[in-house]
């Protein structure tokens, strides 16, 4: 007789005891189907433990376990991960563990049949029908994900395969993945490389925690160094793991990493379909896909053989998941790499305060690449001052940033114009009335898209025709636009230069893999003169013919005070900067300011890096900000708004005193409203060796609030 705790997924509740039935064995780790309630549910056995046999304590009232998952168990190292993150960062264990299993994984069958069109199209198709084909295109997925895409339901699918438009094909999912050779194509790197390389693949030799900031200046050849260490992890029969910032810069590095290694690595991320999903998910828990790519979620894969963790853009915001489970993706790597007992490589050009801090410290290893690979120099960068070179009336670009494309375009070389706002024009207003557009959800103005002529909300999407008519004044023809998004930007570009043939990248244009991977192919090609981009263009792309970038509006994140206001900008900036003189030709850079002479900008401009960070190192620490202190958000929501209201100050009223610790609010959230809900914050800020995940715990536990409230605890929050 055996009993088992096990975590059952999508249950708010703890570990649940269930009875091992006879014939089936299970141990810590192993996936599971239990009862709860009238439904079967996915879980994970915690705890297994063996009764002796005539033993019937307390089991009656258990009930027994479904069945068994033909996988290989979550081992200790991941077990402790999911401890320690729902620990860390007061998650339930459930959620976070749900995070490692992937519910296609588990399904027996070798083989499934995925649809994709024939090519044939009957005469006499429903206007839905042909939509739902043209949309398809020559994808192929399970029906669900075919209608998901063509955003139909299954039926118009099914109804499509009747007709003979498309078809079934059969897919072995567990086609095994090619092994990347190590010696495939090795580069010749240069003595600094070398020595960076060398103590990389020392650690990986080592089989032991190491974790390592490698900090490069864009361009100095990162990605072939940590390669070196990822040859060292396939070489030893080994897995390795890369974290990307982006999905959209997972498919330039497969073309990367195949050049290097001779073929591609497995990828991880949601994009993928279900079958994709199986095999990948399988093929990291036997152990034979040797390398994964993948975006955040893949951190808490059931690796089978860990021996290398890498981190690029480590620096990057998007590791920082905002819903769900909050969690550092940077932070929860290094743990991943303590438990696995192996090494962990944080690549930055810009490396966070918190991690240099790490560095300062002793507790990180630094393995620094100062200079650009080959010939290539780093930019010379440029404030041009908003005051004093004024761009002419309803436009943009300031004189001395024109003339500077007017020279690139004449050098047939490649600029690009970065302002990090999506859209027309970030506010949209009535000239008769001044009604403005807000999302009925969310405190935000609504931003005018012309692409797709509808204005849309930038936190929860909802989307709306510009109407015609003033909604509130009836006047035809009123609106206005205020501010530049990029689409406004691109316009000026096309109203200056008709000639020039232009690319405009923002989540609405490169939505997927394969769009970007179309952009870069038009870049490297010479098909495109000036890029018009969001933070989309800033990160990772290497194109040697871009030779000038403009900043368009250097001040737009420091508006707001956030605490991270000026170390964001630096990092943004610079890594923008990055883009251009890549190749043997030199960069240019300006940067459209309106305070010339604010710290950060001046840091930009003559590149001291650490003046910068020491001055707001030292900000930090007078303030007892991170890392010198610490930060909990307690975020209260509710579609009821005095409901909401009334539970945040119940809180901040039970918040316990404790030596060290200071709660703030509540106040209305940044977001007073989100998504249809309103939300309140506590913000508690505590000194850096207090365990504030206790106090918060015992805290909470001891309050109850109504069914429509929902508390969530972001501990390091990143923005506020
Ligand atoms: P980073 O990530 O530091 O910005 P990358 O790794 O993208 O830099 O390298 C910049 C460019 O230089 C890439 O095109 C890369 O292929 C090239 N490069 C870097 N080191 C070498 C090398 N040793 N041999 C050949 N090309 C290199
Ligand atoms: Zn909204």
């Amino acid at each position: 007789m055996s009993r088992a705790r096990v975590l059952v997924l999508n249950s708010a509740l703890g570990p649940l005891d269930y009875r091992v039935p006879y014939g089936m064995s299970v141990e810590p780790g192993s996936i599971v189907v239990a009862p709860l309630g009238p439904r079967q549910l996915m879980g994970v056995v915690w705890e297994a433990e063996r009764l002796p046999s005539d033993s019937e304590v307390g089991d009656n009232r258990l009930r027994n376990l479904v069945g068994v998952a033909d996988v290989p168990p979550l081992k200790a190292p991941l077990r402790r991960l999911v401890e320690w993150t729902a620990d860390y960062y007061l998650a339930p264990p459930a959620a976070v563990v749900r995070m490692a299993l992937s519910s296609t994984a588990l399904e027996g069958s070798r083989t499934a049949i995925e649809y994709r069109a024939t090519g044939h199209v009957p005469d006499r198709l429903t206007a839905q029908r042909a939509q739902a084909l043209e949309r398809i295109g020559e994808r192929q997925g399970l029906i669900r994900e075919l209608a998901g895409i063509a955003e139909v339901s299954d039926a118009v699918i099914r109804g499509l395969v009747k007709a003979g438009a498309i078809e079934g094909v059969e897919v072995d999912i567990d086609s095994p993945y090619p092994e990347p050779d190590p010696a495939h194509a090795p580069p010749g790197l240069s003595d600094e490389q070398a020595a960076a390389a060398a103590r990389l693949v020392g650690d990986v030799a080592a089989r032991a925690f190491a974790p390592t900031l490698l900090d490069g200046v864009t361009g100095s050849g990162k990605t072939e160094v940590y390669f070196e260490a990822v040859a060292e992890a396939i070489r030893q029969g080994r897995q390795a793991l890369v974290l990307l910032p982006e999905i959209a810069l997972t498919e330039p590095f497969l073309k990367r990493f195949g050049d290097r290694f001779g073929c591609e690595p497995v990828a991880w991320h949601s994009g993928l379909r279900a079958t994709q999903r199986r095999r990948a998910w399988r093929a990291i828990a036997s152990g034979e896909a040797r390398v994964t790519v993948g975006a955040r979620s893949a951190l808490f894969l059931p690796y089978a053989d860990l021996a290398l963790i890498v981190v690029d853009e480590a620096h990057e915001t998007s590791f920082k998941q905002e819903d769900g489970v909050h969690y550092h993706a940077r932070d929860v790597a290094v743990m991943r790499g303590k438990f696995e007992g192996c090494p962990v490589i944080l690549a930055s050009a810009t490396p966070a305060i918190e991690t240099r801090q790490q560095v300062e410290q002793g507790n990180y290893a630094e393995v620094k690449l100062p200079q650009r690979f080959g010939p290539a120099q780093m930019p010379a960068i440029e404030a041009i001052d908003l005051i004093a070179e004024q761009p002419p009336r309803g436009r943009w670009l300031a004189p001395k940033l024109v003339a500077a494309i007017d020279e690139t375009l004449a050098k047939r070389e490649q600029s690009l114009l970065f302002l990090n706002r999506r859209g027309y024009a970030p506010l949209t207003l009535c000239r008769t009335c001044g009604h403005r557009f807000q999302c009925p959800n969310c405190t935000a103005w609504m931003v005018e898209h012309r692409l797709t002529r509808r204005l849309a909300c930038h936190h929860c999407g909802h989307v709306e025709p510009v109407p015609r008519l003033c909604p509130e004044c009836h006047e035809e023809d009123t609106l206005v636009a205020c501010g530049p998004g990029v689409e406004r930007i691109a316009d000026e570009v096309a109203a200056l230069w008709p000639e020039a043939r232009v690319a405009l990248v923002t989540s609405d244009t490169i939505w997927s893999p394969a769009k970007a991977a179309e952009f870069v192919g038009r870049m490297e090609a010479g098909a495109i003169d000036i890029v018009v981009g969001t933070q989309l263009v800033t990160k990772g792309y290497h194109f040697p013919n871009l030779t000038l970038v403009g900043v368009v509006d250097a001040d737009l994140g420091l508006e707001g005070g956030d605490l991270r206001a000026s170390e964001r900008t630096f990092q943004q900036i610079r890594q923008v900067s990055g883009r251009a003189g890549r190749g043997e030709k030199p960069g240019r850079v300006f940067i459209q300011t309106h305070r010339p002479g604010a710290q950060v900008m001046q840091a930009l401009v003559t590149g001291d890096a650490d003046t910068f960070y020491a001055a707001e190192v030292e900000a930090r620490r007078d303030a007892g900000a991170p890392p010198f202190g610490r930060y909990a958000a307690i975020i209260v929501s509710s579609e009821d708004k005095a409901a909401a209201h009334d539970t945040a100050l119940s809180i901040g009223r039970a918040a316990p005193e404790v030596e060290g610790m200071h709660v703030y609010g509540p106040a209305p959230a940044p977001l007073a409203m989100l998504r249809g809900r309103h939300r309140f914050r506590l913000l508690v800020h505590a000194r850096r060796t207090l365990d504030v995940q206790d106090a918060i715990r015992g805290w909470l536990a001891a309050l109850v609030w109504s069914a429509k409230v929902r508390v969530a605890v972001d501990v390091d929050p990143y923005s506020f």
